[in-house]
């Protein structure tokens, strides 16, 4: 093992570690790869993390490919196939170019996104981003237009599997009251998958039902 990867390692080691005291050690962990090579995600994958996270369509097309290149010439480094979620903020006239390539899709937020997925995506499983922000701040459908957004995903034929939600960046506690909303409206809409806690927060995420976290810097290290 390289170093890098080895440092990928230890890194979700301690990441383990802090889920295995609140009690998530069947979580999914998702390792948020934006901004770092696919070097960076062939290390995450030996290290066990086979779901990758992006946030940008044009980063995640060049990686994807380059992750394709680096694992044609080296298969056995992998041993089982990286799961793509894309996460990020999406412009419609962005689906098309990375709809094959998409496992889950977690930032379906307005009907105009589920529309347009379900035409390059048909059958595709996504959840719907719901802001817990308690703010305008844009991240995600309004709660009280989720029951709008959903009919439109369901009725396009897409597969609804969860919630995802991102609280305002603040101390974890502050985001404990959105991660309970969030749970509580998949709970409503009996959706098992609730995708919700990163770094700063997954402990308070895992306490408050998370199914899937979503790390990034706790695994990959600080952003350039
Ligand atoms: C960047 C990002 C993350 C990971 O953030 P970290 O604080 O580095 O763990 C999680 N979710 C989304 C939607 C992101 O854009």
């Amino acid at each position: 093992m390289n170093s890098h990867a080895a440092q990928i390692a230890e890194r979700l080691a301690a990441v383990n570690d802090r889920l295995r005291a609140v009690g998530g050690e069947n979580i999914t962990v998702i390792g948020v790869a934006k901004s770092f090579p696919a070097e960076a995600v062939i290390a995450a994958a030996m290290a066990g993390i086979t779901d990758i996270g992006e946030s940008y369509a044009q980063e995640f097309v060049a990686k994807h490919a380059a992750v394709d290149e680096l694992l044609s010439d080296a298969p056995s480094l992998m041993a089982s196939p990286v799961r793509w979620h894309f996460i990020g903020g999406l412009q419609r006239n962005k689906v098309r170019k990375i709809a094959h390539l998409v496992d889950l899709w977690h930032s379906v937020d307005r009907p105009s996104l589920a529309t347009e997925i379900a035409k390059h995506a048909p059958g595709a499983s996504v959840l719907l981003q719901v802001d817990i922000s308690g703010e305008d701040q844009k991240k995600g459908c309004p709660p009280d237009e989720l029951d709008a957004l959903m009919s439109t995903a369901v009725d396009a034929g897409l597969q609804v599997v969860g919630l995802m939600g991102m609280p305002i960046l603040a101390e974890p506690e502050a985001a404990r009251p959105g991660f309970r909303m969030l749970r509580e409206l998949a709970d409503s809409y009996e959706l098992s998958e609730v995708s919700m806690g990163m770094s700063g927060d997954l402990e308070v995420a895992v306490e408050e039902g998370a199914t899937i976290v979503r790390v990034g810097s706790a695994l990959f290290g600080p952003r350039q």
